[in-house]
């Protein structure tokens, strides 16, 4: 399951819209993770946990995980249905997944240089230089349709930044509180982009939407046995 496709950035190259830089600022990329998520009844979640460049999106992404992981273990553990040792699977949980997504937006950073090659971008090359690639690129020719095919094909690899479904949605839980029926783990994406929905313990639920009279719904299937379905009109 893949979200996004970059063929409409060739619109965007051809555009004729005047762009000037105003400032420009330079900053250090890097990555910061809370020794510890939990010190007694607080627990740390969010950006206050960990910090890392914003390139794959996947900051927010983490907290939200972060804010589900823990307050159904809350919830339950303060109506007295479960131990108070449940809440402590949440960092056992949640550091390796949000360890996983810190190291991949710095791998999407670090493939930028990438891309700005493929539009013949030169790095520290004389600003002539760059702007002549620019108009090579944009060119009504050829020779500038050959340059927007090939930044188009380079550009598509950075999917691991743009469309991270697998980060977003595939991230698994093995250790923690889950009852391991060991069966398979899905296989992960190298390229962080196609999720493969699973229902095996320690996973995201899985999900489907189905159209049915006039209506959508969201399948989520559950364990073997239980069927949540919710529509929206
Ligand atoms: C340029 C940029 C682009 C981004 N793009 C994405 C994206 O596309 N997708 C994504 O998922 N994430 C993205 N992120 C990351 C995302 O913004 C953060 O991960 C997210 O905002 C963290 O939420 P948070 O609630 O944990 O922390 P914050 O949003 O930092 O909220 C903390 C709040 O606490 C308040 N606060 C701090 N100290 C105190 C205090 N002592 N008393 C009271 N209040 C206090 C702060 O003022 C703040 O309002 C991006 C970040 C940046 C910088």
């Amino acid at each position: 399951m893949r979200r996004t496709s970059f063929s409409g950035f060739s619109s965007f190259s051809r555009s004729t819209f005047p762009l000037r830089c105003i400032a420009s600022a330079t900053g250090i990329s890097r990555r910061s993770f809370a020794d510890r998520f939990q010190i007694g009844r607080v627990f740390i979640i969010g950006d206050g946990a960990h910090r890392h460049t914003p390139f794959g999106g996947l900051g927010l992404n983490s907290g939200i995980q972060d804010a589900h992981n823990l307050c159904w273990k809350l919830a339950l553990t303060l109506k007295g249905k479960a131990s108070a040792s449940l809440p402590e699977t949440y960092e056992a949980e949640r550091r390796p997944v949000v360890t996983r997504n810190a190291e991949w937006s710095l791998f999407a950073l670090a493939n930028h240089p990438t891309v700005m090659a493929s539009m013949g971008i030169v790095a520290g090359a004389a600003p002539e230089f760059n702007e002549q690639m620019i108009k090579n690129l944009l060119a009504d020719t050829l020779d500038g349709a050959s340059r927007r095919a090939r930044m188009n094909e380079v550009i598509e690899t950075q999917r691991c930044e743009y469309g991270p479904h697998d980060l977003e949605m595939g991230f698994q839980y093995r250790q923690g509180a889950l009852v391991d029926d060991e069966t398979p783990w899905p296989t992960r994406d190298p390229m962080g982009a196609d999720y493969t929905p699973s229902t095996r313990p320690g996973c995201r639920l899985a999900h489907a939407w189905l159209r049915a009279m006039n209506r959508r719904f969201l399948l989520m299937i559950c364990c073997r046995w239980r069927i949540l379905i919710a529509h929206r009109s």
